[in-house]
Formats: C-alpha cells, sequence, structure tokens
C-alpha cells in the first residue's frame, strides 16, 4: 500500500498551475521593458485595486510591515504617542508602533472573533491616558481573514478623536456589512507575502484611502520622503515601493481572487460541517464574508495541543499555531501597558487554537481526510 501524498499547509503551486503560463508572461512583459523599479504595472495594479476595493487611493509599498509603518510616519505619530493594537495578532501589528518611537498599548480581542474588543479598548484608552501617554491611533486587525468590527471602532475613535488604521494583513478582500475592506477605516493595511490570501512572489504590501493629503504624503514617504524637486527631500521616508514584477504577478492574481474567496469560503463550510461537533469551530458575524487567511479551531478544554499537533502530523496533516503568545506575552513587547481589566481572551485563545490546511484548491477528498484526522486525533 502506498502512503497518502502529504497535504499541504498551503498550495501555492495548484495556483501557479490554474494561472498557467499567465504568470511568466507577465514577468516576461517586465523583463522586456526592464523598469524594475516603478514600472507601469505599479500603477496599473494601484488602479485595479481602487476598483476592487472602491478606495480614492492605493499606493503599493515593499510589505504589509512598510504600510502599517509609512501610515503611522505620515501621521507624524511618535514619542509620547500611544496607538492600541489588540494584543492576539502577528507581531508586526505592534512593532510599527514601536518603531516610531510611540508606545503600543495592548487591548484584548472578542472570544467568537478573535478580533478587537471595543469594551477593552476603551479601558485601554483610559490607561493610557493614567500612563500619561497621548492616545493617537487605534490599529484594528481583520484576523484570520475575518473583518474586525469597523462601525464599533470607528464610533468609538471618533469619541476619543483617534485615526484609524486597520491592518487588513490577513482580511484583504473580505467584506463588512457589504463593504470591501479599504474604505472602513482612515487608511488600511495590507500584506501580498505570499502566504496571505491574495499573495505575490515576494514581498509586497499596499495602503489603501481615501485622505487625499495623507496619500500625497504617503507617495512621498515611500521614495525617500522626496518632494516636487527631485533633490530637495522634504521629509525622513523610505525605500518603500513595491517591485515591478511583483505588480505585474499581483495584476494576474487579482483577475482569480473573487474566485478564489468564494472556494476558501467553501471549504470553511465543509470543515465546520463535518467538525462543529467535537471543536470550537470559528464564528463568522453576521454581514460578513471572510477571506479565510486561516480556519481555526479551538480545541476542546483538557487537549494537550502538542500532542494532538504531533498526531495530526503523524496522519499527514500539517498545522500551525497562530498564536501560542500574544503580543504582551512575548520578550519584545512585555513591558508595554495593557489595557486596565486584563488580556484574559487573548491568553486562553492562545493556549487552545490551532489552524488546519486552508487555500482555495483545498478538494473535499483532502478535506475529508483531515476531518478523520482531527477526529482521530482528540
Ligand atoms: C503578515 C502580517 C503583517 C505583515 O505583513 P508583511 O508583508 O509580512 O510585512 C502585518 N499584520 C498582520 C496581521 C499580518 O498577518
Amino acid at each position: 500500500m502506498t502512503e497518502p501524498a502529504p497535504i499541504p499547509f498551503i498550495d501555492v503551486g495548484a495556483q501557479r498551475r490554474r494561472l498557467g503560463s499567465k504568470i511568466d508572461e507577465a514577468v516576461g512583459r517586465v523583463l522586456a521593458h526592464t523598469q524594475f523599479v516603478s514600472g507601469p504595472e505599479v500603477t496599473a495594479f494601484e488602479a485595479d485595486l481602487a476598483a476592487f476595493t472602491g478606495a480614492r487611493h492605493v499606493i503599493g509599498c515593499a510589505s504589509g510591515t512598510d504600510a502599517l509603518l509609512m501610515v503611522l510616519m505620515a501621521r507624524g505619530v511618535g514619542p509620547g504617542d500611544a496607538v492600541l493594537c489588540p494584543t492576539f495578532t502577528f507581531c508586526a501589528t505592534g512593532e510599527v508602533v514601536a518603531l516610531v518611537g510611540a508606545t503600543p498599548v495592548f487591548v484584548d480581542v472578542d472570544a467568537a472573533t478573535f478580533n478587537i474588543d471595543v469594551a477593552s479598548l476603551k479601558r485601554g484608552i483610559a490607561t493610557a491616558r493614567k500612563a500619561g501617554l497621548k492616545p493617537v491611533a487605534v490599529i484594528s486587525v481583520d484576523l484570520f481573514g475575518q473583518s474586525a468590527d469597523h462601525d464599533a471602532v470607528r464610533a468609538l475613535a471618533r469619541e476619543e478623536a483617534l485615526f484609524v488604521l486597520d491592518d487588513a494583513a490577513q482580511g484583504f478582500g473580505a467584506s463588512y456589512k457589504g463593504r470591501r475592506l479599504g474604505t472602513l477605516a482612515d487608511a488600511t493595511a495590507t500584506s501580498f507575502f505570499p502566504a496571505k490570501p491574495l499573495g505575490c512572489f515576494g514581498d509586497g504590501g499596499a495602503i489603501l484611502t481615501d485622505d487625499d493629503e495623507l496619500a500625497q504624503i504617503l507617495r512621498s514617504i515611500r521614495v525617500h520622503g522626496q518632494g516636487s524637486d527631485k533633490y530637495d527631500n522634504v521629509r525622513i521616508g523610505l525605500t518603500g515601493r513595491l517591485d515591478t514584477i511583483q505588480a505585474a504577478i499581483l495584476i494576474e492574481k487579482l483577475k482569480i481572487f473573487e474566485d478564489e474567496i468564494a472556494a476558501r469560503n467553501q471549504a470553511a463550510e465543509r470543515y465546520s460541517q463535518g467538525l462543529r461537533d467535537v471543536v470550537t469551530v470559528p464564528v463568522v458575524a453576521a454581514d460578513c464574508v471572510s477571506v479565510w487567511a486561516q480556519y481555526t479551531i479551538r480545541l476542546p478544554g483538557g487537549t494537550n495541543r502538542d500532542a494532538f499537533a504531533a498526531s495530526l502530523k503523524a496522519q499527514g496533516v500539517p498545522s500551525a499555531v497562530y498564536y501560542g503568545k500574544s503580543l504582551h506575552q512575548q520578550t519584545a513587547y512585555r513591558h508595554y501597558p495593557v489595557a486596565a481589566g486584563g488580556l484574559a481572551v487573548a491568553e486562553s485563545l492562545s493556549q487552545d487554537v490551532i489552524s488546519l490546511p486552508m487555500h482555495a484548491y483545498l478538494d473535499a477528498g483532502t478535506q475529508e481526510r483531515i476531518i478523520v484526522a482531527v477526529r482521530a486525533a482528540l
């Protein structure tokens, strides 16, 4: 008997086969015109993303981390300022705040959606003020592909005069009350890292905003803070550009993205049907469509997660723990303030979450194997 083929966690190859020669041709066009930096594909892709999301301005950049960082730089966020962030997220969300010299203040998340808990956000703002900091912004995160509760975040942010930066690195393409992410916050940052729902073949990112002045500053920061005279830089910036080759690849991938979002939702539905009686399956809020960057389950109390993962692995099923430590529990972030009342939900999620293989090319047969393996491992 032959062993069943190992199941990939994310199948980049299946998408590459589907796209056939399209990617090779797109890259070939860039190799032919040789405008590797700021070539025509960058502007074309920015226009495609604007059409896809309804955002007025799209600024392609070098990574999702740069996208977040550039917005904080453009806003002049710095020492003495507090930026509120959920603690249950990828490190880049808090990292960019520290990079500009401001203080991340960590807040808890909602147990059902894993996204920012607005009651804890409110407490975090008070905590920041008590510590002598000036709360200036909140970074909402659309974790695992699901939109944060943007109406609730925006309402509190307006009351408290906070800028809202949405970290949509995992949620790009998702919608909230019928609107695609990209216009729901003052600025939205995303990543095209290969493992994200819309990924390129290297690093890339983008910022989306309806604010004309902010967009202009971001375009300047992207190229070392350049002004209208190219020999007179008017502010501190970075080398923050999106590569032309990556933009050319993304133009082709965006064409099938809508269809891939539908396939990811089908896969999520199959998992939930097969697993909801044995584990806590993810909850998508009403009026939201997730892009399922991860399909993350919670294990029943008393389950040994390491042993569970080892059992899956022995059955040919990879898994990953996003996130075994929340930011406030990690060495580099431990000394930053946390919202009054504590971060109990994030801490319990860190104990029992585990993510299963998820991509747009998961077929029902492979998923059945995974479901059987999960049930056997419990
Ligand atoms: C991936 C990710 C980022 C950073 O994106 P890069 O392109 O890898 O820099 C930021 N925030 C979240 C939530 C992410 O998942």
